[in-house]
């Protein structure tokens, strides 16, 4: 059995165009009138196609479509609606869809499963405006507190306690871990291994870990021209190094560690003044705990050494932590079953990137599913999957939750 992709792929593409980009992609970051947008236009289809719905106090939404038994605990399907400031078409868009297509064609072909069917639209999920990534779905999970998340503040100080208040979007339902029997998330894959190895479909059995910190460093503000290169206490000079050795510490742990530096600023912002202070974020992933944990160290102590030797003070603050994460055998299972139902060819992964079903996996069975993407490119307008494979990752889903709804 298929889904309807004629009716996905028109609603990828309706859905795109709120909030439309710069060069094709989107732009609803989260909680904004562009994301409220979307959630209207998501919530129309959804209530047609005669689902009920509710927010809870972050904002998460789910959609629901009754069971046969409405006390048996449901299945879970879901991601996210929000992008990134120059965000693609189909990060997270295509796991909401995908998993309303599921609806609408189990409503098509007269299905009526015993363990209702949930739909959630995680809040947050990108942490570009509110620098906290799966943020709804980390508080759902009782790994970010509550009040934690409603204090973030994006750059022009306005609180997602606030954005909640003016959206209409805290909901009365407790944003804390419902029995669910088991959970799906449909993503694109984000990177190039699938389309490499010319693959349909990714059966996920676990996400890479991952650890965001601030490395901020202090030096001696000087001038630019009097001062002899010797003796300088320059935090430019330490960041240079620090780089370096961690990018090196990276390629130790190949072929899954990753280090990104980004989000550099300066004080004071002047051209000819060394800087009194230099702050950077740094990235770092692993799909292994243990090398997660050995990595930090690491990086802790090449901090520590290149500071040392230059007099510059170093401070490393961890900022978010999202462990590696094992999904459930038996929804992996059902999503294997149902991929070879449907003829596609597959291989079983790792997912390089966070979702929000890595929190979703705290407490219930979850496994994800991945279709190819263009190039691998993701967080890119220029993002890119075909209605085809829109399709066979939707019918794959719809396989895998029809395989647990009478469990
Ligand atoms: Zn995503």
């Amino acid at each position: 059995m298929q889904v309807n992709g004629e009716r996905l792929w028109s609603r990828l593409m309706d859905m795109a165009k709120v909030g439309p980009g710069v060069a094709g992609g989107s732009n609803r970051q989260s909680l904004s009138d562009q994301d409220r947008d979307g959630r209207d236009l998501f919530l129309s289809w959804a209530t047609a196609s005669g689902c009920t719905h509710e927010y809870d106090e972050i904002g998460n939404l789910f959609v629901r479509r009754e069971g046969t038994d409405p006390t048996a605990a449901p299945i879970l399907m879901g991601s996210h609606l929000d992008t990134q400031p120059t965000g693609g078409r189909f990060d997270g868009v295509y796991g909401v869809l995908g998993g309303l297509e599921v609806i609408e064609s189990l409503n098509d072909h007269g299905i009526k499963t015993t363990r209702p069917i949930e739909l959630c639209v995680w809040t947050n999920e990108e942490g570009s405006r509110f620098q906290y990534s799966m943020m709804g779905s980390g508080v759902w999970a009782n790994h970010l507190e509550l009040e934690t998340a409603r204090a973030l503040k994006d750059v022009d100080g306005i609180s997602v306690a606030q954005e909640l208040d003016r959206l209409g979007w805290k909901g009365e339902r407790p944003a804390s871990p419902t029995d669910y029997s088991a959970a799906f998330e449909l993503h694109i894959e984000q990177g190039p291994i699938l389309e490499a190895d010319d693959l349909e479909i990714g059966v996920v059995t676990g996400v890479q870990g991952f650890r965001w910190y601030t490395i901020n460093l202090e030096g001696h503000p000087v001038h630019a021209g009097p001062t002899p290169m010797e003796g300088r206490q320059d935090p430019a000079k330490a960041v240079g190094r620090i780089i370096t050795e961690v990018y090196e510490m990276a390629a130790e742990f190949a072929p899954w560690g990753r280090s990104t530096f980004a989000m550099f600023s300066s004080h004071p912002v002047s051209p000819n003044t060394v800087p009194e202070r230099l702050r950077c974020s740094l990235d770092i992933r692993h799909p292994e705990l243990e090398s997660l944990d050995a990595m930090e160290s690491k990086m802790r102590s090449i901090v520590d050494s290149v500071c040392d030797s230059l007099g510059v003070r170093g401070t490393v603050t961890l900022d978010n932590d999202s462990p590696p994460v094992a999904f459930a055998p038996s929804c992996i299972e059902a999503v294997e079953a149902s991929v070879k139902d449907q003829g596609f060819s597959y291989n079983k992964m790792i997912s390089g990137a966070g979702h929000d079903a890595c929190y979703v996996a705290l407490h219930c069975p979850t496994s994800m599913i991945f279709v190819p993407c263009e190039g691998g490119l993701s967080h890119n307008e220029a993002e890119l999957i075909t209605a085809e494979q829109a399709a066979r990752g939707a019918s794959v889903l719809m396989g895998a939750v029809l395989r647990v709804a009478e469990a």
